[in-house]
C-alpha cells in the first residue's frame, strides 16, 4: 500500500508576497501598484547588483560577475538593504518613474522590465511558482557566480564580463 510522505515546508521568502491578488501584475499598471505589489515583483535574482561596464562611444552595456560589496552571493540579496545608501550611495532606487531610465541595462529577465514591456513573468518567478528557490534552481539568479568588488580591482573587471543575462 503506498505511503504518503509529508510535503516539505516551503522555503522562507525574504520578500513578503503574502496576501497578494493572483497574477495582479497582468492587469495592474506599474504606476498603480501598491508598495507591497511593487516590492513583490522583484524575483530576487541579484543581477542588478552586478557591476556594469558601459562603452562611452557605443553606449553598450556589459554586465560583469563583479558584485556590489553588499550582495550576498548565496541569498542574492542585499546585505543591508534598509541602510544601503549609507554604504553604497550610488545604489539606484527603482520606482515606476525611474524605471524608464534604467531599462537599457536591466537584465532581460528582470520582472520590472518584463511587466513594463507587457510581458508575463516566467514559471520560475516566486510569484508564479510560489517558491522563492526556483529563481535559483532554474539558474536565473547569480547564486554562486559572483566575485565581490572588494576583492577585484576595477581595472580587472573587463576580464569578468558575462553574457546571456
Ligand atoms: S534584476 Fe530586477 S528582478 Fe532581479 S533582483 Fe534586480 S530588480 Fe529584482
Ligand atoms: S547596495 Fe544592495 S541593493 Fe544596492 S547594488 Fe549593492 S547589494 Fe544591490
Amino acid at each position: 500500500m503506498p505511503r504518503s510522505r509529508p510535503r516539505p515546508a516551503p522555503a522562507f521568502d525574504p520578500i513578503d508576497r503574502t496576501g497578494l491578488r493572483d497574477r495582479y501584475w497582468r492587469d495592474t499598471p506599474l504606476s498603480r501598484m501598491s508598495g507591497k505589489e511593487w516590492e513583490a515583483l522583484c524575483d530576487g535574482c541579484g543581477k542588478c547588483c552586478l557591476n556594469k561596464l558601459e562603452d562611452d562611444t557605443t553606449g553598450e552595456v556589459a554586465l560583469t560577475r563583479i558584485a556590489c560589496k553588499l550582495l550576498d552571493d548565496t541569498s542574492c540579496l542585499c546585505g543591508s538593504y534598509g541602510t544601503r545608501h549609507s554604504f553604497v550611495p550610488e545604489c539606484i532606487r527603482l520606482t515606476p518613474s525611474t524605471l524608464p531610465d534604467h531599462l537599457y541595462w536591466l537584465p532581460a529577465t528582470c520582472a520590472y522590465r518584463l511587466v513594463h514591456e507587457g510581458r508575463d513573468l516566467a514559471w520560475w518567478h516566486p510569484l508564479v511558482s510560489g517558491d522563492p528557490e526556483t529563481v535559483h534552481s532554474s539558474g536565473t539568479s547569480v547564486r554562486g557566480l559572483t566575485l565581490s568588488e572588494a576583492l577585484v580591482p576595477e581595472e580587472d573587471w573587463e576580464d569578468h564580463i558575462i553574457e546571456d543575462l
